[in-house]
Order: structure tokens, then sequence, then C-alpha cells
């Protein structure tokens, strides 16, 4: 029964769709949860022993935590060489995500993100009261030339994932730097780097921190969801020029980061066993899906990331759904406006083997409405 309340929102908010993460629709089947859960690009390994054995110790949970995130802040910048005063902690990457926004964007200014870009920066720039622009995609990726052609005298933020979710596409580093050295001195751009610890390394990709002394409107953001498997604690980073990172320290809630999660993002940032193992998990993950999607012609974008973007060339819903009925649960796209795409993380081996067949079992039924 409506109240009415919906007229007290603003209009930009009235026009919003809330965000579905990839499980809710599994928790709405009435608590059997399908086993095999490949929808948000966690870490199939989880966390590693370092990061188990803080969280077993996790200190004084009734006592507010470190709201400077000191330890973990002097962690990330020895590692990432460059000064704590730099780096700007969040509840996830997403909060860091909005803390720029918010400390950046008013009504009247511009947000440009690329067709198909993480859709969280479309909500962001609704949310700050900002107009949301979006650059035209080439192909699936983001296109360098279009997204320089959105800006405007009105641009406040740019904001690019590299490589972007869900198409799993990067931008090459000499096109990305060529963009950002193109750039008006009104526009901050931000690149957020979810997936980066999967491609380090990878021929042409970039390392945009290392950027960061040559670009002072750049932010770079990264988070322990991913790769680190601390996607329930909550827990990003933002690096940036100083000056920009104390702007993001004034708009933050003062304790935005949790006790339990600083100290886990703490021993996971030093256990390089653990990134290793997941590094090779996922290379062999990636090498069974480019197989048998080869075998089963489907095609698909294996970006390097840990997920892959696949092109059915039919509706996807019902191959979603027979795959959830087999107890394997996938990302639909229809929110990207992508609907003849799955995204599906890449799991251990035998999910991996579950979820093709439930895929190849799904891509055999004729689709409805055809014949
Ligand atoms: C998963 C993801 C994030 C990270 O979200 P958290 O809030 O850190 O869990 C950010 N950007 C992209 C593109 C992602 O896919």
């Amino acid at each position: 029964m409506s109240a009415g309340l919906s007229a007290l929102a603003a209009r930009e908010i009235r026009a919003l769709e809330p965000y579905r993460p990839g499980l809710a629709e599994a928790d709405r089947t009435g608590g059997s949860r399908p086993a095999i859960r490949l929808a948000s690009n966690e870490n199939p390994l989880g966390c590693g022993p370092a990061a188990r054995h803080a969280l077993a110790r996790a200190g004084e949970p009734w006592r507010y935590p470190d709201g400077n995130g000191t330890a973990l802040k002097a962690a990330l910048a020895e590692r990432l060489d460059v000064a704590p005063e730099q780096l700007t902690l969040g509840a996830g990457s997403n909060e860091v995500l909005l803390l720029i926004a918010q400390a950046l964007v008013r009504p009247g200014l511009e947000v440009v993100y690329s067709r198909y870009a993480f859709i969280v920066y479309h909500s962001i720039a609704c949310i700050t009261g900002g107009t949301p622009v979006e650059a035209p995609a080439r192909g699936r990726a983001h296109d360098p030339a279009a997204l320089r052609a959105a800006v405007t005298p009105r641009t406040r933020l740019l904001y690019i994932a590299n490589p972007n979710n869900p198409t799993g596409t990067w931008m090459q580093a000499a096109a990305l730097r060529e963009l950002l050295a193109s750039l008006p001195a009104h526009v901050v751009s931000v690149i957020d780097e979810a997936y980066c610890e999967y491609l380090q390394g990878t021929q042409g990709y970039p390392d945009c921190v290392s950027w960061l002394a040559d670009f002072p409107r750049l932010v770079v953001t990264r988070t322990f969801s991913k790769i680190h498997g601390l996607a329930g604690l909550r827990i990003g980073y933002a690096v940036s020029h100083p000056e920009l990172a104390e702007l993001m320290n004034r708009v933050r809630q003062p304790f935005n980061v949790n006790c339990v999660a600083l100290s886990a993002a703490c021993a996971a940032l030093r256990d390089d066993a653990h990134l290793a193992r997941s590094l090779e998990l996922n290379r062999r993950g990636t090498a069974q899906w480019r197989a048998a999607l080869d075998r089963l012609g489907v095609a698909a974008v294996c970006g390097g990331g840990n997920f892959i973007f696949l092109e059915l060339g039919r509706p996807a819903r019902p191959v979603y759904e027979s795959m959830r009925e087999a107890g394997v649960l996938v990302r639909p796209l229809e929110e990207y406006g992508l609907p003849a795409a799955l995204r599906v993380t890449v799991g251990r081996a035998a999910e991996n083997a579950r979820c093709l067949e439930a895929l190849e079992q799904a891509l055999s039924r004729r689709p409805a409405g055809t014949g």
C-alpha cells in the first residue's frame, strides 16, 4: 500500500533502479540455494589463511575502529610506493567511488562513462545530483574517442572500469594515457581497477597508480572484494593526489570501514601465496572456459579478470533460468541493455564444469518463439 512517500523523493532518485546483486534472486527462491554460485565475481577460494587468522582474532568489536585506517594505509603505501596521504579507504571500492562524486559533483555538472560500463557509475551520478552522460561504446568496449567527445565544459568526473565489468574489455595503456592527457583541467578521471591483480603483467595492461605523478586529477580505485576474497567485509581504497584524498576525507563518514575489515585487509595484503594460488586457479579456469566455449560455439570475452562475458545471440533470461534450476547461479545483464548476454565468474574446476554442463543443456533447448 503506497503512502505517497515516493513523491517526497528527489526526481533523480525516483528514476533510479535499485542495484540488483547477483545473489538476491537465489535468496528469493525460498531457501534452496543453488550449489554453484558464479554470479558475483568472488574469489572461489575465499580469503587466504592469513586473513582467516586475522578474522578469528579481530580485536575488540565494541571499540570504534581506527577511523584513519593507519595500519592498512601504511601497508598499502609501502606496497604501492605512494604516500599514506594519497590513500582513501571505503566500505568497498563502491563507497570510494561514491565519495569522489560526493566531493566533486553538484547539480548542473556532468558525469561521463561508457555504455556498458559498471552500472554503479550511473547511480552515483544520479545520487549526487549530477547529469549522467553515457558515451557510445565501440562494440562492447570503451571507445576513448567517444569518451573524449562526451566531455564538455560541465564535465566534472569520468569513470572508466579497467577491465570493465560486465564486458571484460579493457583499455590499453597507450590509449588510456592519451585519453587522460587530452582531458581539460576541470575533469577528474577515476580508473576503477577492481580486477587489476588478475591482469598485472599482461602485455599492454596499464598500472595506473604509477601514473599518478603525471596526472594530478587521476584517481585509481581498488578493492579487497575480488582477488583478496573479502567481499563480505566491504573494504576498498582509492589512490589519488593528496589534495583529492583530503576532499574525499571531508565527505567520508568518520568510521566508514569496520575493524574486522581493516585487520583482515592488512593480513590479505601480505598473503602473496594466496594471491599466487588465486591467480593460478583463475588462469586454469579461464583456459577451461575458453576451450569449452570454443567447442560450444559461444562467443565470449575472457578478459583476464575472474569472469567471462558470454554473448549468447539469443535471449539470455531462459538460459539463466534453466541454469538456475540446475543449481548454477550466473549473472543476467538486462539492466545493462544486454538481454542476450550472461556474466559468469571463473570458479574452481568442478564448479566451472558443472556450470558449463548447465549452460550446454540450457542452450540445447530451443529458444522460445522459434521454429
Ligand atoms: C566488483 C567491482 C567493484 C568492487 O566493489 P566493492 O564495493 O569493492 O565490493 C568495483 N568496480 C567494479 C567494476 C567491480 O566489478
